[in-house]
Order: C-alpha cells, then sequence, then structure tokens
C-alpha cells in the first residue's frame, strides 16, 4: 500500500494491490506498529537529537551487516520522512515511545499510534488512503498464482479468484510485496531450522510462494536465515510481553530458580536464542506493580492481561508456589539491576521462544529492483517488506527492534518513489 501510495502520485500511472484475503490478515495489521525513525519533529520536539545516520549505525552494530549499509541508510533517511507524510498526510495519530526502551537503541527512536493499538491503526490509515486514490485499486481475495516473466524481464501477474478463474495482469512493473515464508513448513525447516519448533506468531498469509517463483526464475537471496524471533512469548498462551519490562527491572530466571542473563543487553530476538538453548526452553519472569503499571501502555500487554496470561503474587511462597520454583533460589535472585530487593506483591509467568516473521529475501538494488543472479537486475521486479532481503543481518540475533516495519514501510515508500519518477 505505501509503494502504492508513493507511486500514484504520478497521474500516468494505473496501481493494482492484488491482496491474498485481508480477512486472513498480515503481519503490518498484527503487529505493535512500532515504527523505528532517526531525526523526525516528534523527537527534535521531546529533546530527542537523533538522525537517520545515527539510527542506521545503531542497526550496523547488531545486524553486523555491512554490505547492507548503502541500502540500509537510504532506507533510514526515507524513514523520518515516511513517519511524517504518515502524520501529516493520512492522519495518523503519531507519537513518539519515549518509555519504550529497547537494546541497540542509542535513542528513544520507536513512533507508535498515540493509543498503542498497534498495527491495524496504521493498515486502516493506509487502506483509508488507498481507497480515496482514484488510480489505485485494491483487490481483494485474489492472490497472485504465477509470475509472467524471466530473469529477462517479468511483464504481470496471473491472480485467482474467489470463483476458480484466473486473470492474467499485465503490468510495466511489478512488486512483490508478500511479506517472508514463516508459515510455511517447508521453506522454515529448509531456511531457518532453528525456528521450527519456536511458537509462531505471525500470519498465516506469510507463505513465501511469490519468493519462490522469484527464486525460481534466478532471482538472488540474501540473509535467508534470518528471524524475527520473540523470547517473550508468554508459555501456553502465545500472547507476548512488553520488551520494556527488563528496562523496567524485570529478572529471568531458569527453572532452578536462578539468573541466566543480562535481561537489558539482549534485543528479544537474541532472547528467543537465549531461551531455545536452555534445557527446557522457557524462562520466569517476575516484575513489579510499579513495572507493570509502566509496561500495560501497550496492547501486548493487554491482550496478555485479557488471555490470563499472568499472575500477581500477594507473596514469594506464593510465587514460589505459583511458577513452581525453590523458593529459597527465587529468593536470592530477586534483586533487580539497580541492587533493589523486589518484594511481594510482585507478578510473574513463564516465557517461552517464538518467531514472528522471516528476515531473509530476495536481494534488491538501492531502488528495490530485484537481482538476478548476475547482480544486474531484473527488468520490471520489484521486492519490499518481507519479501525483500531485510535489514537485520544473517541470523536472528541481528535483527533490532523496529527493523521489519522499516524495511516494509521504507523500501516502499523508495520503490514507489522510484517508480513514480520511472
Ligand atoms: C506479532 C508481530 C509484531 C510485530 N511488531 C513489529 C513492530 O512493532 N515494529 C516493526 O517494525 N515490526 C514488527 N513486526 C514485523 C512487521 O510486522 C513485519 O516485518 C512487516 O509487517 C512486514 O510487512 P510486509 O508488508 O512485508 O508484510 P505484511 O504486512 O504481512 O503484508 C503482506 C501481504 O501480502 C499478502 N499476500 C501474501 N501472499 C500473497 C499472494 N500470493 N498474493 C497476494 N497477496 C499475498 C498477505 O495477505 C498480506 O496482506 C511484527 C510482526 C509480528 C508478527
Amino acid at each position: 500500500m505505501m509503494t502504492a501510495l508513493r507511486a500514484a502520485r504520478n497521474p500516468s500511472l494505473s496501481v493494482g494491490i492484488f491482496e491474498k484475503n485481508s480477512k486472513l490478515g498480515c503481519n503490518t495489521q498484527i503487529s505493535s506498529g512500532s515504527l523505528a525513525a532517526g531525526g523526525t519533529r516528534f523527537q527534535r520536539a521531546a529533546g530527542v537529537v537523533d538522525s537517520p545516520e545515527r539510527h542506521a549505525e545503531d542497526i550496523l552494530a547488531v545486524s553486523k551487516d555491512e554490505a547492507s549499509a548503502p541500502l540500509l541508510l537510504e532506507i533510514c533517511r526515507a524513514a523520518p520522512r515516511y513517519v511524517e507524510w504518515l502524520a501529516d498526510e493520512l492522519d495518523y495519530p503519531v507519537e513518539l515511545g519515549l518509555d519504550m526502551p529497547r537494546s541497540g537503541q542509542s535513542v528513544p527512536r520507536l513512533h507508535t499510534d498515540t493509543g498503542r493499538r498497534g498495527g491495524r491503526v496504521l493498515v486502516s490509515a493506509l487502506r483509508s488512503a488507498v481507497h480515496r486514490t482514484a488510480s489505485v485499486a485494491f483487490v481483494d481475495n485474489s492472490p497472485a498464482v504465477r509470475l509472467l516473466g524471466s530473469a529477462d524481464g517479468v511483464m504481470g501477474i496471473e491472480v485467482a479468484s474467489s470463483n476458480q478463474r484466473t486473470t492474467t495482469v499485465y503490468a510495466r512493473a511489478v512488486v512483490l510485496a508478500a511479506d517472508g515464508f514463516a508459515a510455511d513448513a517447508a521453506m522454515l525447516a529448509r531456511y531457518c531450522p532453528d525456528a521450527v519448533t519456536a511458537f509462531y506468531g505471525g500470519a498465516s498469509t506469510s507463505t513465501g510462494e511469490v519468493m519462490r517463483w522469484a527464486i525460481g526464475i534466478g532471482a538472488r537471496t540474501r540473509n535467508m536465515a534470518a528471524f524475527l524471533g520473540h523470547g517473550l512469548v508468554v508459555a501456553g498462551h502465545g500472547t507476548r510481553l512488553n520488551p520494556s519490562l527488563p528496562f523496567l527491572g524485570a529478572v529471568l530466571l531458569d527453572s532452578s530458580g536462578h539468573r541466566f542473563v543480562d535481561e537489558r543487553g539482549q534485543g528479544y530476538s537474541k532472547l528467543a536464542a537465549i531461551l531455545r538453548s536452555l534445557p527446557d526452553r522457557r524462562a520466569a519472569i517476575i516484575w513489579t506493580p510499579q513495572a507493570h503499571e509502566a509496561a500495560m501502555h501497550s496492547e501486548l500487554m493487554r491482550e496478555s492481561a485479557a488471555a490470563g496470561a499472568f499472575t500477581c503474587y500477594a507473596s514469594i511462597d506464593a510465587l514460589a508456589a505459583g511458577l513452581k520454583l525453590p523458593p529459597a533460589a527465587l529468593r536470592s535472585s530477586l534483586t533487580d539491576h539497580e541492587g533493589h530487593v523486589m518484594t511481594a506483591p510482585l507478578y510473574g509467568t513463564w516465557v517461552t521462544y517464538g518467531i514472528l516473521t522471516t528476515q531473509g529475501g530476495l536481494e534488491v538494488d538501492m531502488t528495490g529492483r530485484v537481482r538476478r543472479q548476475d547482480g544486474a537486475a531484473v527488468p520490471g521486479l520489484h521486492a519490499v517488506g518481507g519479501t525483500a532481503a531485510g535489514v537485520s543481518g544473517p541470523s536472528p540475533e541481528g535483527y533490532s527492534s523496529g527493523n521489519g516495519l522499516l524495511a516494509a514501510m521504507g523500501l516502499g515508500w523508495i520503490a514507489g518513489n522510484y517508480l513514480a519518477a520511472a
């Protein structure tokens, strides 16, 4: 939708969005909607000094993917522009998350909707804008089923409609924006075997077929083993906890009741890999009522609360009994990062590891054009968002908070601007 809206600024273009099934939903819609951007007016108003360059440096320090640096910088330069465009042109109610510290982010940089309702607000702002734009058609329940062309040039797609017929759509440019392959068991086993046993918290529509077609005509891929993992998935519930909790003093304990990790030193994707390496692949997390009050200002915590995914315990004994932790070890572990002893009442639950979406994909050039094996662009073929290789490096440890929507919105912005000008 971002690409379509930007491309449609050129009045000579007609744009069609063929959507598999909007009722099944997309990852943007179920995401927290946190948009990472460095150098916005929202940051300036809050006295936060930041820039696209600093944003890119922070990401590279975690992803260690030097080869991605030039495109990453372009994407980070786009980020403050589209965050302000979302606010000004689409009436998306933006606020800077000053209370959303994240590992690897040197300054507050996540922007959200003012009510913290998550990605559905973002999707509805984009979809309303699409519907207002006469030269963009949104065609629902019409999955792409085939890519027309070869590495020498793509000329359109075939789409299926609900009456079992297929329609051929010829186009001067095809933009693949169908996200990754986390919902496809075979592709996951092939490229991200560590994620196969993880809880899957993404959309059912991320089945990777458009990526397979592009690979089939000779497109190059990058970083296919990378994915967005999550180490704060509540065991037995599948809801997530607010990633700010460790910064609010929450502690993580293994099943023997001992701390095993610097809670604030890990991004939640890296934490997923750490939990996976524990013998029973889960950890207890414990936090204070003060932390709880601050953390509840997020759609994640509200969902977890509604699901009954954590409990407030009136005493340490009740906490030990509720989480089945050895009381003596538990007591000795209840000291937060500042050295304060945590006293009851305390909140607690068990968390495990999950995968939300994949981060590897088709290699693209500086304008979002898909590269083929010899490095040249496949004429007429572009990829954005999770279908393109993201900015999180080669492994799940390389993900920085906000990288997913950065690749979706940022590459979408860049590709749409390119198409409008081309
Ligand atoms: C629970 C969760 C929370 C997250 N929170 C954040 C966050 O706060 N910040 C952040 O930066 N990232 C977050 N992410 C990651 C982020 O949501 C994704 O990286 C991003 O939404 C990907 O955008 P996309 O446009 O590539 O894919 P999507 O938003 O998934 O859109 C892809 C669309 O393509 C459609 N489609 C698929 N196949 C076909 C086909 N064959 N034909 C036609 N249509 C097709 C799908 O139906 C879907 O509508 C989160 C992810 C999850 C799952």
